[in-house]
């Protein structure tokens, strides 16, 4: 078996699918390893070290693409027109692709025709079999983490009360929007920096797990909302009735915080409008958005994904692109464990190779595409 790691290409992606540690735990298992020059080098990892772990490090991406069994990537591949190289036409038929591949019917239909047998790892079944293999809460962990400190940064105060001999700093208000994985991360951190903390989710067992992590819970409940989440444990999409009833509760808490992170995210659909242009108005000058939705739409009115925004009442809106990607070493040493979990758990040691049963729960959810066909019951229609 011969596995590929390439650099990653698109705008604002500084991760890479495979560490070091990876590729030894690769080669152990019987593969021989390429990581394409540069691979690492955004998530602070040289090409020696790569070496030193026993990879062959390849010049560009042909090179390392040639004669390919398995392909790790963070984000999809480049197809033709979509940026300096076509990474899709070098991949191999009959090669496994693993990565966070957001594909659609297109892009299912063009790995079916490409002969690629692609993964979309954020696919995956949230069941506890599949929790190590999770790459979309290994990354909002981080995603949560990181939004905390940067909020931190750029506010011009401390989080904590500080007490010293010049007078008392006040503790600052840190309100958490959206209680998933990196809401409760960022629960627990702006906690740990000494923050006064509350947060608000839609789904009923969220309330617990604010409560439980030491934050005040803040929100809008009702008949509605004690059914707001699928069975997959995401939110459901609630009426607009609901929707403006937490506005209320939301807009009388916002105007007393100092910080605000949003992750709020409804699968499927844009991220929900939860912060509006008059509540930024209502914060006092020096206040700090996070967005963690931002690459879905955004969660505030104001929020210009890629940017920081400063309004006209000096409050600062932070709307930057892949927030995992910001904390690029540990969020790919999370993903590249991920995706050598998947691979450990599917793997025929006799024939060194992967083994992805059909039937498998996690596997169905997976994989788009198999021996040239679409398979995935989402993206059928695009059956090639
Ligand atoms: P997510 O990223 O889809 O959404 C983030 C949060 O936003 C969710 O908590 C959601 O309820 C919340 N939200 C949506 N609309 C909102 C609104 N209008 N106002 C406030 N909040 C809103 O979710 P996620 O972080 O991926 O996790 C969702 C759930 O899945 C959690 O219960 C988590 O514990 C569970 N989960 C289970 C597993 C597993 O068992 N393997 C793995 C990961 C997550």
């Amino acid at each position: 078996m011969r596995l590929a790691v390439l650099k990653e290409r698109r705008p604002a992606e500084t991760r890479v699918a495979a560490t070091p540690e990876t590729v030894k735990k690769f080669i152990g298992l019987g593969c021989s390893v390429a990581v394409e020059a540069g691979a690492g080098l955004a998530s602070g990892i040289p090409d020696a070290d790569y070496a030193a772990a026993g990879a062959e490090v390849a010049a560009d991406p042909a090179a390392a693409l040639q004669g390919a069994n398995i392909v790790l990537k963070i984000r999809a591949p480049l197809a033709a027109g979509e940026g300096e190289v076509d990474e899709l036409a070098l991949i191999p038929r009959g090669a496994l692709l693993l990565g966070q591949l957001q594909a659609d019917e297109k892009a299912a239909a063009a790995y079916a025709q490409a002969g690629i047998d692609a993964g979309a790892m954020e696919l995956l079944p949230r069941i506890t079999r599949a929790q190590s293999m999770d790459i979309l809460s290994s990354q909002a962990n981080l995603a949560g983490y990181r939004a905390v400190i940067e909020a931190a940064g750029a506010f011009d105060r401390g989080f904590p009360m500080l007490m010293t001999a010049a007078g008392t700093i006040s503790a600052a208000n840190v309100f958490v929007m959206g209680a998933g994985v990196a809401g409760l991360q960022a629960i627990a951190t702006a906690r740990r920096l000494g923050g006064r903390v509350s947060a608000t989710d839609v789904r009923p067992a969220a309330k617990e797990e604010i409560k439980s992590l030491g934050a005040t819970y803040v929100g809008y409940e009702s008949e509605e909302s004690k059914q707001a989440q699928t069975a997959g444990g995401y939110a459901k999409q609630l009426s607009a009735e609901f929707y403006a009833e937490q506005a209320k509760v939301v807009a009388a808490h916002i105007a007393k915080q100092d910080i605000v992170v949003t992750t709020a995210l409804v699968q499927g659909r844009k991220a929900p409008q939860l912060v509006t242009e008059a509540m930024v108005q209502s914060m006092k000058p020096g206040s700090v958005i996070v967005d963690i939705a931002a690459d879905a739409g955004g969660n505030v009115a104001l929020t210009k994904p890629g940017e920081m925004v400063v309004t006209e009442n000096g409050v600062k809106i932070l709307g930057w692109h892949n927030w995992p990607g910001r904390i690029s070493g540990a969020s790919s040493s999370l993903f590249a464990r991920n995706l050598l979990t998947l691979l450990t758990t599917f793997w025929d040691k006799e024939a060194k190779a992967p083994k992805l049963p059909a039937e498998d729960e996690i596997v169905r959810g997976v994989m788009l595409t198999r021996g040239g066909a679409v398979v995935h019951p989402s993206f059928q229609a695009a059956k090639a």
